[in-house]
């Protein structure tokens, strides 16, 4: 497995665990170059997630692009990559309990949101005004007076 941090592709397994829901097999590895650490997760593969967008239009659900979105929420903030990666792993899990084949991608960014909200305030209001497309400052505003109400801050 390349290193993110040197790309190199010397690295030993320190540990390897299920996640939770036994869908996955995380993996902490070291380089071997530069000793960092890094997490990796296996999946089996399963039929394909289908996203169905605000238009109806369908596409498959790219884990890439939905893990790209959150770490752009959380450009700055003190969220580790290996926190949004098992974000998104746990939502996949959710998903996959459920069997759902189709999802709309406003239901998948609610599902973001409701575990971002516990995991920096700052990112869930990003991500929620991305994905919410609010019209205005005034709607904005709302959001953030609700999630003060729901969360004392
Ligand atoms: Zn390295």
């Amino acid at each position: 497995m390349k290193c993110p941090y040197c790309n190199n592709d010397n690295d030993r397994v320190l540990d390897s665990r299920l996640t939770r829901e036994g869908l996955a097999v995380r993996r902490r590895r070291e380089c071997l170059s530069c000793q960092r650490r890094f997490t990796t997760y296996e999946y089996v593969e399963r039929a394909p997630l289908m996203i169905i967008k605000s238009d109806g239009r369908r596409e498959a659900y790219d884990r890439e692009k939905l893990i790209r979105g959150i770490a752009l929420a959380c450009n700055k903030r003190p969220v580790s990559q290996e926190t949004i990666e098992k974000l998104v792993c746990e939502i996949e899990e959710e998903l996959a309990d459920e069997y759902k084949l189709e999802v709309e991608s406003k239901e998948l960014g609610e599902r973001v949101l409701r575990k971002l909200i516990d995991i920096d305030q700052v990112a869930y209001v990003r991500f929620a005004s991305v994905y919410r497309r609010f019209k205005s400052i005034e709607e904005f505003a709302l959001e953030l007076n609700k999630l003060k109400r729901e969360k004392g801050v």
